[in-house]
């Protein structure tokens, strides 16, 4: 059979140029960018460009380069620039400027820093008018991300401690060397103990020794040890308190490479071996699938996240939300009792909730739960009948430095009890301690978890915010942060905000 060919010639002249915008589709998502883009107030951003010198490319420009490359998984400065010169979308967007990777790195890493989350922040509003998501719900969720940080680079606080304190007793021991051995020189120089050592106490120290045993007959051993101890010690002493400061109070760990990056355990852990990796936790709030808020966070636990996540979110958008929904990763009292402060309505699970609905029972034979409480007399009455006394209350403050407050009761006469050996072990009547706030605010928790919204809040929450994890790191390969120290990690996941909601816009 004969076979016709399409007409093949690249030397076609073409009698009009052809524009770019006819060969972008009406319905392509990189219009919807464009569109959303151009309704958004940059002046903080116009605020960063000094004026003098060379013209600059139009931050507008730039800006909506950035979302469209977050939203095609173009997350590499050297990538964005081949697709201004290659991709048809990017060159629209452009208008066929080509910024080379180290302008469009500089837009991102510094340009970028103060005015991004008040870009984010209207195209959030912008959305919620038409109606696609609302600012009064939030579920809120968090995960982990890798920074880019070398995993081998680590720093530990606890391991800081430990060296520390083998320092200071190395130094009693070389002090207390001294006296034996030259007790007249060493009379009146008393440093009051060796609690709280600094590099110049070390140096001073050490250099009182070494005076003190100058014409001794010292073992090898300890001239050894001192000059070790002289040598080093008091710039080690410097490099670990300036590396306690780099740590603070929040965290246990740093990344030498990445210094704002803390060692988190990984979800994804490929090699399967528990190995902690620095990273950030990325904190989210979304509403119908739309990323309302984001923050960025240090330490690698949920529960003390929340408040933190929330105050931001309250400020950001004037008091719009009511109604927060969480996993049992943030029902903490402390968490409980900000939301009841704050007048907001919650629906968060504590950590026993889901065990509670299959039927589990609390372990033990005095679970204050199933204990008879007489409110009047502020009593417990425990199995066997006896009456348990409020004797006195117990504050603890727990690592984040909320107080809570523990009430302490005891049984009246535990002797010849047939069920001592399973209830207590100690001598005497049985104390237990009650957190008595912590369990009005699970008591009404548990009472919105099995409201009829609370059913609706729990089902959609697995369908909410934990798609958009989902979305982000397995559909659009965002497993690593590409640039390093909080303030620049913060951009990146307010671009990856951004154009998340700017892709399930225009879906
Ligand atoms: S040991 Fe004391 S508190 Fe425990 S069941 Fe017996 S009487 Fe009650």
């Amino acid at each position: 059979m004969h076979v016709v060919f399409k007409q093949y010639n690249q030397q076609q002249a073409f009698l009009l140029p052809p524009s770019l915008d006819e060969l972008v589709k009406v319905d392509h998502p990189v219009r919807v960018v464009n569109e959303v883009m151009d309704k958004v107030d940059i002046d903080p951003l116009l605020k960063k460009f000094k004026g003098g010198g060379t013209s600059s490319y139009h931050p507008k420009m730039l800006l909506k380069v950035l979302v469209y490359a977050y939203i095609t998984n173009t997350y590499s400065s050297r990538k964005i620039e081949e697709a201004l010169q290659s991709n048809i979308h990017f060159m629209w967007l452009s208008g066929m400027s080509q910024p080379d990777h180290n302008t469009i790195n500089r837009f991102r890493s510094d340009r970028l820093k103060d005015s991004l989350r008040y870009i984010f922040t209207q195209v959030v509003v912008l959305l919620a008018e038409q109606g696609v998501l609302s600012l009064r719900e939030a579920y809120v969720d968090g995960t982990k991300i890798e920074a880019n940080a070398n995993r081998y680079t680590f720093v530990w606080g606890n391991a800081i401690k430990t060296s520390k304190e083998k320092m200071k007793q190395q130094l009693d021991e070389l002090w207390k060397y001294a006296q034996q051995v030259a007790k007249e020189e060493m009379d009146d120089k008393d440093p009051g103990g060796f609690d709280k050592i600094d590099p110049q106490q070390v140096e001073q120290t050490i250099a009182t020794i070494n005076e003190a045993l100058k014409d001794k007959d010292v073992p090898a051993k300890v001239k050894q040890k001192l000059n070790y101890a002289k040598k080093n010690w008091p710039s080690k002493l410097a490099q670990y308190e300036q590396q306690e400061r780099i740590i603070g109070e929040d965290r246990s760990s740093y990344s030498k490479t990445d210094p704002d990056a803390t060692f988190m355990r990984m979800k994804e852990d490929h090699m399967k071996n528990g190995q902690l990796k620095p990273g950030y936790n990325l904190q989210l709030s979304t509403n119908q699938q739309y990323i309302t808020h984001y923050s960025l966070h240090q330490s690698s636990t949920d529960t003390g996240t929340l408040q933190k996540h929330l105050e931001h979110y309250l400020q950001q958008y004037n008091q719009h939300l009511q109604t927060v929904i969480a996993d049992a990763g943030y029902g903490s009292e402390e968490n409980y009792q900000y939301l009841e402060e704050k007048g907001l309505t919650s629906y968060v699970k504590y950590n026993y909730f889901d065990r509670e609905q299959q039927g589990a029972k609390p372990k033990g034979v005095l679970s204050t739960d199933q204990l008879y409480y007489n409110q009047q007399q502020d009593c417990y009455y425990c199995p066997m009948g006896q009456r348990m006394d409020r004797i006195r209350d117990r504050k603890r403050t727990t690592r984040t430095g909320f107080v809570q407050t523990l009430a302490r009761y005891q049984a009246r006469n535990c002797s010849n009890c047939p069920m001592r050996g399973a209830c207590h072990k100690a001598e005497g009547n049985k104390i237990m301690e009650v957190n008595q706030n912590m369990q009005r605010l699970r008591e009404n928790s548990r009472h919105n978890l099995l409201s009829e919204a609370g059913i609706h809040y729990r089902k959609q929450r697995c369908v909410d915010v934990e798609p958009v994890f989902a979305n982000i790191k397995h559909n659009h390969f965002f497993k690593r942060f590409m640039l390093r120290g909080l303030d620049k990690v913060q951009i990146e996941t307010g671009l990856l905000a951004i154009a998340h909601n700017l892709r399930k816009k225009a879906a």
